[in-house]
């Protein structure tokens, strides 16, 4: 099987499972008094150390774990969302992670503002500096786009979101981006900034929040005061440990490159064929390809694909009355191209030699999806 649905979760690496069973001795509480609690404390310290270098800073109170990226964003979002009044602004294109916790604020009653995307499915500058004329209290831009792999200038988006409000909070989902591109904070200038384990190659069910100053953010869990306060519950030591294995490996720019190669051929392939829209621009990044194909509908095509061993993700959620995608909407894509958009996303375990023969299947898939239909 050539499994190119890496966007959506990729294999745990073996260095992974090794920790976990390694960790499987640490079993005492690390908020226990004891000795050996201590030493899982230091465990667990030493590895928020190890994934706040992978963020480019030192491990200093300022990395809050979490069960998920979606609970890293509901806490960035909820936990800055002390008084109504000045504007909350996302990003059009935004995970549903972060998309329906603002459509839930605005049921509290907060004043949300959604920022345009532009044809490249960045947001859209300009748009953006009009919103920020207004009192604006927090901000969330993704970093890279999990549906075409756009990439936001964040650190260009947070200057300028603190040279109209120095005070507001600026958030960015980086779950597509850690371990891909480079995450350094301090440069990319955010005070919030979520990543998840199980898109880089450690389990799922883990997350985590780096926060710039956490006296900033209030929970929205509350029990054992875990976490600074800011999580409760007693620490996953055996994941913690996991994930801060996988991100202490990270060869950024050598994956980089071959996530480029990989995307090259995929677009080379595809490049003018009849009816194939490429839809992810050549400045996003080549871990991420949507990609429509007129006429059929993406998740026909994916289970088509499937059954022919190649496993894609599909570019589309169906609702009841139309097929829909926000962000290849906010993109300007047509209906009948956000029908038949399928996404392909890569990790270091695929090969070139399969991508090229994963084009073949898909386009061998698709031409005869499309006589059958006709
Ligand atoms: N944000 C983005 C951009 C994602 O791609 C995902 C996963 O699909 C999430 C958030 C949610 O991550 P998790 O599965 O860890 O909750």
């Amino acid at each position: 099987m050539i499994f190119l649905d890496n966007a959506s979760t990729t294999k745990i690496k073996p260095e992974a499972i090794s920790e976990i069973e390694r960790s499987h001795a640490l079993f005492y509480n690390p908020s226990a008094l004891s000795g050996k609690s201590l030493e899982v404390r230091k465990e667990i310290d030493a590895a928020k150390q190890k994934i706040c270098k992978a963020l480019g800073v030192d491990y200093n109170n300022n990395l809050i774990i979490t069960g998920s990226a979606t609970e890293a964003d509901n806490l960035a979002i909820f936990g800055s969302a002390k008084k109504t009044g000045d504007q909350f602004v996302f990003g059009a294109g935004e995970h549903q992670a972060v998309f329906a916790s603002a459509n839930e604020l605005k049921l509290r009653g907060f004043n949300v503002v959604f920022a345009p995307l532009n044809k490249f499915g960045e947001v859209d500058l300009d748009k953006l500096k009009e919103i920020l004329l207004k009192p604006t209290a927090f901000v969330s831009i993704m970093h890279v786009s999990n549906e075409t792999g756009a990439i936001n200038d964040i650190s260009k988006i947070s200057r300028l979101v603190k040279s109209f409000w120095p005070n507001a909070i600026f958030h960015s989902d980086g779950v597509q981006a850690f371990g891909k591109i480079p995450t350094n904070v301090l440069k990319l200038g955010v005070d919030l900034y979520s990543i998840s384990g199980h898109k880089v190659g450690a389990p799922k069910g883990i997350g985590a929040l780096y926060v710039k100053n956490i006296s900033k953010l209030k929970p929205i869990i509350y029990g054992g005061g875990q976490e600074f306060g800011l999580r409760s519950g007693t620490e996953n030591t055996e994941y913690i440990l996991a994930f801060s294995k996988v991100a202490s490996n990270f060869e950024i720019e050598k994956s980089y490159n071959h996530a480029k190669k990989l995307s090259n051929i995929v677009r080379a392939y595809f490049e003018g064929k009849d009816g194939i829209k490429i839809n992810s621009s050549t400045a996003a990044s080549p871990y991420i390809l949507s990609l429509s194909f007129e006429g059929v509908r993406g998740e026909t095509l994916v289970h088509v694909l499937e059954e022919k061993g190649v496993v894609v993700g599909t570019g589309s959620a169906c609702s009841s009355k139309k097929t829909t995608n926000r962000t290849l909407e906010a993109i300007g894509l047509c209906q009948k191209q956000i029908e038949g958009a399928i996404r392909i996303s890569f990790s270091n375990e695929n090969g070139e030699e399969e991508v090229l023969k994963a084009c073949e299947i898909i386009e061998e898939g698709y031409r005869t999806l499309l006589e059958k239909l006709r």
